[in-house]
């Protein structure tokens, strides 16, 4: 019989009951203690009619009741539909549709977000607050789950188009861990700090990977970068999940680096500056930094700490059992310069989309997930994204990345952040155009940043119109929306 999640999360309990498991402002539990709240859960859930592959929504703003639901939903052998608080009522109700989920679970702080999700739907799902569960002395144990059955349905940021909803299985989460723990070396006297949101793979990878190694998950509920500062200087923390925003608001008014204790900064979800990564290299604080997805159920690839100078810009190499090649024009590669999509395969990528034929007939070809991002290998086999698909503007027959014409603008001394994007054009197919956000009380003009990109940038490659803005258009989590910008000049 396999081991499975909840097996782990049982041995856990039965051989480390006392060990933390999880810490969080509202309360500290074991492994005794988390096992214990989720068969206790279950059993409230299985009288509410959750029974095995039903779909069921998680909002919760809380760390330690959305592990709870986790665990529980488990042993149930239903699925986990983990909801981004941060969404509308109404793209919350697409998912919660698109899943077809069977139950809303939400906790306090989410509640007035659920009610008028659940006002989008007719009739109204069944809706529970986390809270106002009952524990009886009842339990639902389950064991040997099969490692291909499917434990979430997580859903894409929606940054190129509709949100997708990534089918998550045992096995995704198993060789996740695996990777995770021969990079990291992983075990109970790990503390591992996640002030990430928990519903994005992310999130839930930290929960889940802590179970099998007795790793200890911290949990800060909302990002504030005074807290987690005092909590690594504190000692104690061991590793610690962020985007780049937040590694940059940490290191902000910082004059130097972590204790020791820290063992590993674990930055994904989108590019780094290469401003950021200097800063936190020159105070020595350790930082991975991962390029990966949804899809890929976290990092398809790594720069280790230990490259992080000599590979600055580089998203590293493929995790143990992951496959990365280009798109090549002699079909899949990882010879050295070939510029292409990047293709993805192993053991952590997901099967397909939920619900979506068409999609899962584009990205899944040939054994190969095709991410829609570009990327190229250097001589050495490190990997460079350089953007997405989507974004690439071709002019005149030659391609320009986004991502490289706004790092430039983006290190002009007036400039706060800046977009750029194709503008269709008689003459040259596209041509690149910005939008700038100066920073307060600068006044940039279009002839100064003409000259500015001609010192940095091929011809080509400098925009042919700078449009003024005060804010850039952005999702939920924080990422260009590109295609906004689009609509704009089409506008
Ligand atoms: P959707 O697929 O719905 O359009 P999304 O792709 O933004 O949304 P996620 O799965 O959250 O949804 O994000 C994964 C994407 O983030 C990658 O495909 C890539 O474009 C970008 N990304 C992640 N890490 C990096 C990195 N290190 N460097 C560059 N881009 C990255
Ligand atoms: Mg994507």
């Amino acid at each position: 019989p396999v081991r499975s999640i909840p097996d782990w999360l049982r041995g856990r309990a039965t051989h480390h009951p006392t060990h933390p498991a999880i810490v969080a402002p509202e309360g500290t539990w074991t492994y005794r203690e988390l096992y214990d709240a989720a068969c206790e859960y279950a059993a409230s859930l299985r009288i509410l009619g959750v029974s095995q592959g039903d779909r069921v929504a998680v909002i919760a703003k809380r760390g330690s009741t959305y592990a709870f639901m986790l665990h529980a939903l488990m042993q149930l052998d239903a699925i986990v539909v983990p909801l981004n608080w941060r969404l509308t009522a109404l793209e919350l109700a697409k998912q919660a549709a698109d899943a077809e989920v069977a139950l809303l679970l939400f906790d306090e702080g989410a509640t007035p977000l659920a009610k008028d999700l659940n006002r989008e739907f007719k009739p109204p799902l069944g809706m529970r607050q986390i809270e106002l569960l009952e524990r009886t002395s009842e339990r639902v144990e389950r064991m040997h789950l099969q490692l291909t059955r499917a434990h979430a349905i997580i859903y894409t940021s929606g940054t190129t188009g509709t949100s997708k909803g990534a089918v998550i299985t045992y096995q995704n989460h198993w060789w996740g861990a695996m990777a995770s723990a021969l990079q990291l070396g992983l075990s109970p006297a790990d503390q591992w700090l996640v002030p990430m949101p928990l519903f994005h793979v992310g999130g839930m990878a930290v929960l889940i990977r802590s179970v099998i190694y007795g790793t200890t998950v911290v949990i800060h509920n909302g990002f504030d970068e005074l807290a987690v500062n005092d909590a690594l200087d504190a000692g104690g923390i061991t590793l610690i999940s962020v985007v780049p925003t937040m590694l940059q608001r940490m290191l902000q008014n910082r004059q130097g680096g972590y204790p020791p204790s820290v063992r590993c900064v674990l930055l994904g979800g989108s590019a780094a500056p290469k401003s950021l990564l200097e800063r936190a290299l020159a105070f020595g604080v350790p930082v991975n930094q991962s390029y990966g997805m949804t899809e890929t159920n976290t990092q398809a690839t790594t720069l280790q700490s230990v490259d992080a100078l000599r590979k600055i810009g580089s998203s590293g190499k493929p995790l143990a059992n992951m496959r990365v090649c280009i798109d090549g024009p002699l079909g899949p590669t990882d010879a050295a310069g070939v510029e292409g999509e990047i293709l993805v395969s192993g053991p952590t990528v997901i099967a397909g989309y939920w619900n979506r034929p068409d999609a899962n007939e584009k990205s899944f070809r040939d054994g190969w997930f095709y991410t829609g991002d570009i990327g190229v290998f250097d001589t050495e086999g490190y990997l460079f994204v350089l953007d997405r698909r989507a974004d690439l503007i071709v002019s005149g027959g030659e391609n320009v990345y986004p991502a490289e014409v706004e790092s430039v603008l983006a290190q002009h001394e007036q400039i706060g952040e800046a977009a750029v994007v194709g503008r269709p054009d008689e003459t040259w197919g596209q041509v690149p155009v910005a939008f700038v956000v100066a920073r307060a009380g600068e006044r940039p003009t279009e002839e100064m940043l003409t000259q500015y990109c001609r010192t940095f940038l091929a011809g080509y490659k400098v925009p042919k119109a700078f449009y003024f803005v005060d804010a850039l258009p952005r999702n939920a989590s924080g990422k260009l929306l590109r295609r906004a910008l689009k609509e704009r000049l089409e506008a």
